[in-house]
């Protein structure tokens, strides 16, 4: 290996290249206006392990969806749509993409004249202003740099689930396909994507007995039409048939799509803003799913967590998760929680969801984390997130346009203060219009964290990954080789750089 002695486990060169790469990169931060493009350039090629806080539906682009129309032959009208306020002076109209969900040939007269196929969308320069619409109302598209009609950020945010919604169960092999070429592109290995919610049951006396459940119910009284809820679950033919069937598609969408450079598993969920009965049946479904299947490695709970039933609920729905805990012990969990800020609920309503997240159902990491300052004994709180070893996922985009919480204003800078283990993360790419290695560019170049720090977090998005002790350890090794390539490669384009002077900088 020519000069390479090996220092510990590493080889000497690639020891050096490292420090040049470290020494080039804390110039480039150092900057008072760094140089972003440059900043991009080695945010694009820096390996970026694994994205964990991931759904499935949220992080694939409209174009692609508006493909997957076409590909069903499936239309595309716009509805007219009025939000009525208490006077008509504050009527709201604007307008909806909806999806045709039959196929074009097949529509009556009066509808194919309204609805337009997926090609002519793409095609015709008279469809320009439709086309451009609809990507304004199928993601964040201009949300924030062009003013339209708009309604309010977390309302935009988490509409638009509800119009690619009508296609986005088109195909999940070929969905998840996709996602995995964007990923092996940015220099990402692993994923891990909430791809469908988990299946419900109904028995009316059951059901009956857990929507009684509210914040006042007694532990014994919870207890009780839990304990009569799993139990029935457990022995239904039907409810078993669907958890059955719930992780052959899971599984069947994942076919073959692990190799030695890409990983991807599952977490199965619940809506937040479903009645007691449901949450806790379909919260059933995914701990037994993810009991069962290696391929769904943890349970998570979604949905606007601002919502009035969600609210109401969320003590409640943080007891059925440590309830079910009980009963499939090894199963993980990675809970949504305090992805609110003041003004958006009242402040009592901040004060506790992480808190009850960790404490009360055990979760092992925590999506988004962001109202963390207002919640009660907050010092305490990261204390705890410290010593239990509960990793954030942080979602700087994401919380940027639904919350507006961004730069100085935002905890990612308590969490690093505090020894909080944190990870990069997009939420939803497609609707935020983003991708893994465009937040790891606004974590360098708004926080500025040392290069050992940001090889840190990288790391950590394999170590707080849900991966078995073994398939971590492959991984770890697969980012290793990755980042000794990197190093290799950043060595060889500092070489290249021309020294700007004028700023003091030079290339290595
Ligand atoms: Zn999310």
């Amino acid at each position: 290996m020519g000069s390479t002695k090996e220092i510990g486990n590493v080889p000497k060169e690639q020891q050096r290249n490292a420090q040049v790469v470290s020494r080039y990169y804390s110039k480039l931060i150092a900057e008072p206006a760094p140089d972003l493009s440059e900043l991009n350039l080695f945010a694009t090629l820096l390996p970026k392990g694994g994205d964990l806080h991931h759904h499935y539906s949220g992080a694939i682009y409209a174009e692609d969806y508006l493909d997957w129309v076409g590909k069903k032959n499936y239309c595309v009208y716009l509805e007219d749509h009025v939000e009525k306020g208490s006077d008509p002076s504050q009527h709201r109209y604007f307008k909806k993409y909806q999806i045709e969900r039959r196929e074009f040939a097949t529509l009556p007269k009066p509808v194919q004249d309204i609805c337009v196929s997926a090609k002519d969308i793409f095609t015709s320069n008279s469809l320009a202003d439709f086309y451009r619409g609809l990507l304004m109302k199928w993601s964040d598209k201009d949300y924030e740099n062009h003013y339209h009609e708009q309604p309010a950020p977390d309302q935009q945010f988490f509409a638009t689930f509800g119009y690619f919604g009508g296609v986005s169960d088109y195909d999940y092999h070929a969905g998840l396909q996709s996602l995995k070429e964007r990923a092996k592109a940015e220099n990402v290995q692993y994923l891990e994507t909430m791809l469908k919610g988990a299946p419900t049951v109904e028995d009316a006396d059951l059901d009956k007995k857990l929507n009684a459940l509210n914040a006042q119910s007694s532990d014994a009284e919870r207890a009780d039409a839990f304990t009569a809820y799993a139990n029935f679950m457990a022995g239904d033919a039907k409810a078993n048939a669907q958890i059955e069937t719930y992780v052959q598609s899971v599984e069947e969408a994942a076919a073959n799509l692990d190799d030695a450079d890409f990983k991807l598993r599952f977490q199965s969920y619940v809506s937040r803003g479903s009645t007691p009965a449901k949450v806790f049946s379909g919260l059933y479904s995914a701990f037994a799913a993810s009991n069962v299947s290696p391929l769904i490695v943890g349970v998570n709970i979604v949905g606007p967590e601002n919502g009035y039933v969600a609210m109401c609920d969320y003590s409640l729905h943080m007891h059925m998760f440590q309830f079910l805990k009980q009963r499939f012990p090894k199963v993980k969990l990675a809970l949504h929680a305090g992805e609110l800020t003041l003004g958006m609920v009242p402040p009592e309503g901040l004060k506790n969801h992480i808190r009850e997240a960790v404490q009360i159902a055990g979760a092992n990491r925590i999506g988004h984390g962001v109202d963390v300052s207002y919640e009660s004994d907050p010092d305490q709180l990261l204390a705890l997130l410290k010593a239990r070893n509960v990793a954030i996922e942080v979602n700087l985009t994401s919380n940027a346009v639904i919350l507006g919480v961004k730069n100085e204003e935002h905890p990612i800078q308590l969490y690093r203060n505090y020894g909080v283990p944190f990870v990069i993360s997009t939420d939803d790419a497609g609707v935020s219009r983003n991708n893994l290695s465009g937040e790891y560019m606004l974590f360098i170049s708004r926080y500025k964290p040392s290069y050992i720090e940001l090889k840190k977090v990288v790391y950590n998005s394999i170590r707080y990954s849900f991966l078995s002790d073994g398939e971590k350890a492959e991984q770890i090794k697969v980012l290793d080789q990755r980042f000794a390539r990197f190093e290799a490669r950043v060595v060889t384009l500092v070489r290249a750089r021309r020294p700007v002077v004028a700023h003091g900088r030079v290339g290595a």
